[in-house]
């Protein structure tokens, strides 16, 4: 599963809240999302900054705390840098946090993201990470096919926020622009990265899309020219056949042994 952070960016969870496993042998009290390290983090929520803190290699190694408007508290651990905030600033919606990263007790680069409510309880941070955001690729290895696909792209271009934060936001998205360039404020990250990125995203999508639709891409037209050979005799488009049954095998052996895209 994928989860929204930062605006518009995607995020494997790889473990979910109240999860147990090897690393977390008490339930997790937050979710784990696979990040690269030196990921910028931005607040999710206006608040202001409760705690700074560094555990070291243990616990969330170093870490930033937001108390939001309404009491409850924002836990970002395993940060590669935290030194750009300090106890008591002001945050609003969009403002720089950190830098992701991998220290603490952390197996790999990851953000640790968890919520406290006004009493110190540990809750589900789900309301931040837009969980009822729904990813296409999700979708397409869940179900397969052409016609989720469709669906999916629907349900992703509908947003919940309102008119007044997507203002903000946008006003916020100028200074950083001014402030940091155009690609870095809207990717966080430079141009090539983007394009890299953009290039590698949309091989990927065309390679889910034709192995989950196997049956329109290989076995249709190997069917439609076995009835042409059928009918008219050889012609130049028999040799495909075979061709099309074997990519056709390839398909299914790669969907059912999951060969598909990592969800990074
Ligand atoms: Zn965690």
């Amino acid at each position: 599963m994928k989860v929204k952070l930062n605006g518009n960016d995607f995020f494997e969870v790889s473990s979910s809240f109240g999860a147990t496993d090897n690393v977390h042998l008490t339930p997790h009290s937050g979710i784990d999302l696979v990040m690269n390290t030196g990921t910028k983090i931005f607040s999710p929520t206006d608040g202001i900054i409760s705690k700074v803190v560094d555990y070291g290699n243990s616990n969330i190694g170093k870490g930033v705390m937001v108390k939001t408007n309404d009491g409850e508290t924002i836990i970002l651990g395993h940060l590669s840098d935290n030194s750009k905030v300090e106890v008591g600033q002001h945050v609003q919606k969009g403002d720089f946090l950190g830098l992701s990263g991998n220290t603490g007790n952390s197996t790999g680069s990851h953000l640790h993201f968890g919520l406290k409510d006004s009493d110190g309880s540990f809750i589900s941070p789900d309301k931040y990470l837009n969980s009822d955001g729904i990813n296409v690729n999700q979708l397409i290895n869940d179900h397969g096919g052409v016609i989720t696909k469709i669906i999916a792209k629907k349900a992703e271009h509908s947003t919940g926020d309102g008119m007044f934060s997507d203002i903000r936001g946008f006003m916020d998205l100028i200074n950083r622009i001014g402030n940091e360039g155009f690609f870095q404020a809207v990717y966080g990250k430079s141009f090539f990265e983007v394009i890299k990125d953009f290039i590698a995203q949309l091989l990927m999508d065309i390679y889910t899309f034709i192995i989950s639709n196997g049956e329109a891409f290989f076995i249709i037209p190997a069917i439609l020219i076995m009835f042409a050979t059928f009918i008219i005799g050889r012609n130049k488009y028999t040799k495909f056949i075979i061709p099309l049954w074997m990519a056709y095998f390839l398909s299914v052996v790669l969907r059912l042994t999951n060969c598909l895209p990592p969800q990074t």
